[in-house]
């Protein structure tokens, strides 16, 4: 990107033509400086360094959504590197990239092999990384791309949902140390054992960018994405969701857990392992988002911070099992080995000895769970199983119910005055989880949000 105008010395100043305006006044001046290198920039001839804190940016699918877009990612990473922080960016795969490969994967094979899957899932975020360094170079700035296993970010070997273990950044700090911005493809990383490459799990990018941010002792961890905060629930959803200026990490962990998928879980858990505040916010406009930052850091606490929903799970029942000591143990003993994830779980009343249990399961691993079960059964352990694939999870969270009471029941109520029936019912002390039918799911959205008046207007 090669803005018109002007040279001044090594300083390049011109108006940004309007494909590259986001939210500056007409005719604000964007200055670009020939090819120097970030670090150096920072620094005035004849005086000292100055302290240069880290930052790490992630910028989501739809913000590297296209070629036009990637240069303008590349004029706000610009603008960090001149502002003099050494500069980390984490990238998504293009748009719907990833959605397309795994599309075109599932035309091949039902149950695709995970090492493969990864293989051709980590292409997505490799194309942005480098596309984004070329744009960085076309506006004067040096920049290195490096893949997750280049960049160190070493996992367990759970392909699609691969954990970091430990992260070895020599090479991003060699090259923030010679000065360049440094590009890290998001939601990969490399087995610890098999030496395979890993993906982190859907919306992963997030965690690599947190991750680094904390391996790199970074002063802040800025997560770029479609929507300029965490909102009261999804503004796709819900018309008069409000934005939150603070969030706890508390509140943070179990909205995203809950289905929230602003934030990839996990990073909300690294970022307040290791108190790195997260800022979520808009690359189209450059106002201030939402800080996620521990709980001791808000002015206030909020009796409810939001509602968030989740259809990515399935409830799994097993029918007529012994009701004795020992028996759920061996089932989720079971699941647990076959490193299934287990949510909700509820047994029912037992009647003749034997009792029904259900629980959630994410979608893509009923077969996974299936499979287990069929051996219990086969053993003796169980009658049957009934898979239900279409149900939602709507959850309601909030630090300052622990203090308030009664806010189930308000819950319960607005759900009963929408005629939607609840089959499920899970609790934290701060959140109440139901499970009801998928295509009920925004409704209930709407009508929980609407019953504890969270939006911004009527
Ligand atoms: P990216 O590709 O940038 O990672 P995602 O699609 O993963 O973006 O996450 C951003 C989306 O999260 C928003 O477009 C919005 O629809 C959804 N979302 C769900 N719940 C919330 C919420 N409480 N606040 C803000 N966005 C939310
Ligand atoms: N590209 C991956 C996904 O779509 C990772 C990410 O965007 O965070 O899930
Ligand atoms: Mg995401």
């Amino acid at each position: 990107m090669v803005p018109p105008g002007g040279r001044s010395g090594t300083l390049f100043y011109g108006i940004l033509p309007p494909e590259l305006e986001w939210d500056r006044a007409p005719g604000q001046r964007l200055w670009a400086p020939g090819r120097i290198r970030c670090a150096a920039a920072a620094t005035t001839a004849g005086t000292e360094e100055r302290d240069i804190g880290i930052v790490v940016q992630k910028y989501g699918g739809t913000s590297v959504g296209d070629v036009t877009r990637i240069r303008r990612v590349a004029d706000r990473v610009a603008r960090t590197a001149r502002d003099g922080h050494k500069t980390v960016v984490v990238v998504s795969a293009m748009g719907a990239f990833t959605d397309e490969l795994v599309d075109m994967a599932a035309k091949i094979s039902p149950v695709p092999p995970g090492r493969e899957m990864d293989m051709l899932l980590t292409a997505g975020e490799r194309i942005s990384m480098a596309l984004l360094a070329m744009a960085l170079h076309e506006a004067g700035i040096s920049a290195r791309s490096f893949t997750g296993s280049q960049a160190g970010i070493i996992t367990d070997s759970a392909h699609g949902k691969a954990r970091i273990l430990d992260i070895t950044p020599g090479r991003v700090r060699e090259a923030l140390d010679a000065g360049d911005v440094v590009i890290v493809a998001g939601f990969q990383g490399v087995s610890q054992d098999t030496k395979d490459v890993t993906t982190l799990g859907r919306g992963g990018s997030d965690t690599t960018a947190v991750a680094l941010a904390a391996s790199l002792g970074a002063d802040v961890c800025e997560i770029y994405t479609d929507v300029d905060g965490i909102y009261t629930a999804d503004p796709r959803i819900v018309a008069n969701a409000r934005r939150l200026d603070r969030l706890s990490f508390e509140e943070a962990l179990e909205l995203t857990a809950q289905g929230a998928k602003v934030l990839q879980v996990r990073s909300v858990e690294i970022a307040r392992n290791n108190a790195i505040p997260i800022h979520v916010r808009s690359s189209f406009s450059y106002q201030p988002g939402t800080l996620v930052v521990p709980q001791e850091d808000l002015v206030e606490d909020a009796i409810i911070s939001g509602v968030a929903h989740d259809t990515s799970e399935a409830k799994v029942t097993v029918q007529h099992v012994a009701d004795r000591p020992g028996v759920a143990a061996g089932i989720f003993n079971a699941l647990a080995d076959a490193n299934v994830n287990i949510d909700m779980i509820v047994q029912n009343v037992s009647e003749a000895g034997q009792t029904d249990i259900s629980f959630t399961v994410p979608s893509g691993e009923v077969h996974i769970a299936r499979e287990v079960l069929d051996t219990l059964i086969d053993e003796g352990g169980a009658h049957g199983v009934d898979v239900e694939e279409h149900i939602a999870k709507v959850s309601l969270v909030g630090a300052g119910m622990k203090t308030h009471p009664g806010v189930a029941a308000r819950m319960f109520t607005a759900l009963s005055a929408a005629g939607i029936n609840i089959q499920m019912i899970s609790t934290s002390t701060i959140r109440v989880s139901v499970v009801i039918a998928a295509d009920r799911a925004e409704e209930a959205v709407r009508a929980i949000h609407d019953a504890f008046d969270l939006g911004d207007r009527p």
